[in-house]
């Protein structure tokens, strides 16, 4: 997909910055990716750029729609470039990748509300675990051995609700 980042800043009433484009560009780079994961990206094409700044944009971004935020157990918080579809992860437990699932026909929100009309659902996040094909393919490697993203341990969450 391409869209002019700038021109999405604006029409989520955002004023556009270098640092909030190089955020959002991190994010579209790296999906899924944790606030460190989006941070080194940004650092990577604009230099130094301080952590509350990209913790700031992402906080901005997840608020107006922009991205999505995933808080999966025992993970730090990732981020998705794709929001509002109310798409499914499914995490491997060796290597912690996450990967899009399409949600079934009705999305899930619209479902709990047609069971529970009292209640307004405005998100819907459903994680399913298990292993991914190349974790399956290597049963015996351990999980500090396999590439890509690691558990973390947590670091201050980039909001504060
Ligand atoms: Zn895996
Ligand atoms: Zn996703």
């Amino acid at each position: 997909m391409k869209t002019d980042k700038a021109e999405l800043l604006r029409a989520h009433g955002l004023t556009v910055t270098p640092q909030r484009l190089a955020v959002l560009k991190a994010v579209e780079h790296c999906p899924h990716g944790s606030a460190d994961a989006i941070a080194d990206d940004v650092r990577g094409r604009l230099g130094t750029v301080s952590v509350q700044t990209i913790y700031d944009a992402l906080t901005t971004f997840v608020e107006r729609g922009l991205i999505r935020r995933i808080e999966p157990a025992g993970s730090p918080a990732l981020f998705d470039p794709r929001a509002g579809d109310g798409h499914h992860h499914a995490i491997c437990r060796s290597c912690r990748s996450v990967q899009d699932v399409e949600s079934p026909i009705t999305p899930l929100p619209f479902r709990a509300h047609a069971s529970r009309p009292d209640f307004v659902v405005d998100e819907a996040e459903v994680v399913y675990w298990g292993l991914c094909a190349a974790c399956r393919a290597t049963p015996d490697t351990p999980p500090a051995d396999t590439p890509g993203p690691r558990p973390r341990p947590r670091k201050p969450r980039p909001h504060s609700l």
